[in-house]
């Protein structure tokens, strides 16, 4: 029988053979009929070879939807549904980064709801249980595997919507070594560097709890140690894996506390100009963090005490300069640029006041930004300065 009710944490597997693993649970759980929801990338280059021949020996009938994009549209979410609906399937079963998570998340919950997908939009949409749904996560960054959120992106408003409810968490996820090792480098950087402003946003909220706080400060000790070694050397399995666990404890962290800035303007640039999620994070960064410092000092110290293994030591405000400098010093080392030549002066007062709207809408910050912050915000990402003055 399939479970149709979705758990507080995904089972995880990890490891070389996970994906396998994680199929043949699903298989186990009775799922005879599944829709594999991955990109035509990872297809084409054969990464889903060993789970398709897996399934069809368990005599499965598979249905592949491979029509994912970054940043994934309410059209493509659709297309997952009518391909769930012809090739009667009983299950979910999603293989990618966050947009092949995301957007599968809400095929699985769209296709057995009576509501649209624009209707699903939203907080506490989800009228009935998703099909039961499982994920395996080929970059490590967005934590989408163990988050209660999808991001999908409405083409015709330039927003990116949110989908939140409990129930699209996944029943399994894995990280399976052979896939995470052929993620190229800038991908990499990027997805880590968003894993990193997860566990910071989640540390440095005001809903932060003592629960989050261990998953987060353990997520930002992970990250820093392993992704310049995952960066350097990208068959490193064991250095892979720890990126990608650092990424899980910061999605856990994150799904309870809420984001922050960071997140608030990067979606309104990846709407506005589609650029990469986690490249949009690593560039803002930098200069959310200088925005913080004041707020944040005992924070950012608590976290360098950490980092420098001497947390008896007393609190000293340059402790949270010292953290800032140290992940300026992560970005540089996995060639994160200063500057988005995408972003444009036009757009600046329309990113300010979505980001605005998003930040104030939805995340317990811990210091409030001006329109004016943004805008200057904005202007250091299109003209590559990195120190921005805030008054
Ligand atoms: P992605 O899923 O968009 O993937 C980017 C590219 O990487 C794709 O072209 C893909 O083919 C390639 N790729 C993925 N894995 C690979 C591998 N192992 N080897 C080689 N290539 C690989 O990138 P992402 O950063 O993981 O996801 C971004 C999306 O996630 C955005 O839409 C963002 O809004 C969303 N997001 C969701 C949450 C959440 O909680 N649900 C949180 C943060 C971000």
């Amino acid at each position: 029988m399939n479970r149709l009710y979705a758990p507080e944490k995904p089972l995880t597997f990890s490891g070389t053979g996970a994906m396998i693993k994680l199929a043949d649970f699903m298989v186990q759980s009775g799922s005879k009929r599944p829709l594999v929801v991955t990109d035509s990338f990872l297809l084409k280059n054969r990464m889903l070879d060993g789970l398709l021949d897996f399934l069809k020996q368990e005599g499965c009938e598979v249905t592949v939807f491979d029509g994912i994009v970054p940043n994934p549209t309410f059209a493509v979410v659709e297309d997952g549904v009518t391909a769930i609906r012809a090739g009667k399937c009983d299950s979910v079963f999603a293989v990618g980064g966050g947009s092949a998570i995301d957007a599968a998340k809400v095929m699985a919950a769209a296709s057995t709801s009576k509501r649209s997908v624009q209707k699903l939009a939203g907080i506490l949409k989800v009228d009935r249980p998703l099909l039961p749904f499982y994920v395996v996560a080929t970059t490590s960054g967005t934590g989408s595997e163990v988050t209660t959120a999808a991001v999908i992106s409405d083409t015709e408003t330039h927003k990116k919507k949110f989908f939140v409810d409990p129930k699209y968490l996944p029943i399994a996820a894995a990280f399976d070594t052979e896939l995470l090792v052929s993620l190229p480098g800038p991908m990499t950087a990027g997805t880590g560097m968003d894993a990193l402003t997860h566990a910071i946003e989640a540390f440095t909220s005001r809903a932060r709890t003592p629960e989050t706080d261990r998953d987060a400060a353990t997520g930002i000790r992970l990250i820093m140690e392993f992704l310049p070694i995952a960066y350097a050397n990208p068959g490193d399995g064991r250095a892979r894996e720890m990126v990608a666990l650092g990424s899980f404890l910061a999605g856990n962290a994150f799904t309870r506390t809420s984001l922050g800035y960071v997140h608030a303007i990067s979606h309104q640039i990846s709407a506005h100009y589609n650029t990469p999620h986690g490249l949009a994070n690593a560039i803002l960064l930098p200069r959310v963090l200088r925005f913080n410092k004041d707020a944040c000092s005992e924070r950012f110290a608590e976290l360098e005490r950490m980092l420098q293994g001497n947390t008896d030591q007393p609190y000293a405000p340059d402790q949270a300069q010292q953290f800032i400098d140290r992940v300026d010093a992560l970005a540089k080392a996995v060639h994160i640029p200063v500057t988005l030549d995408d972003v444009q002066q036009k757009d600046f007062a329309s990113i300010a006041k979505d980001a605005l709207a998003e930040a104030r809408s939805s995340y317990a910050v811990p210091k409030v930004m001006r329109k004016a912050d943004v805008m200057k915000i904005l202007h250091s990402v299109s003209t590559g300065s990195r120190s921005v003055i805030f008054a």
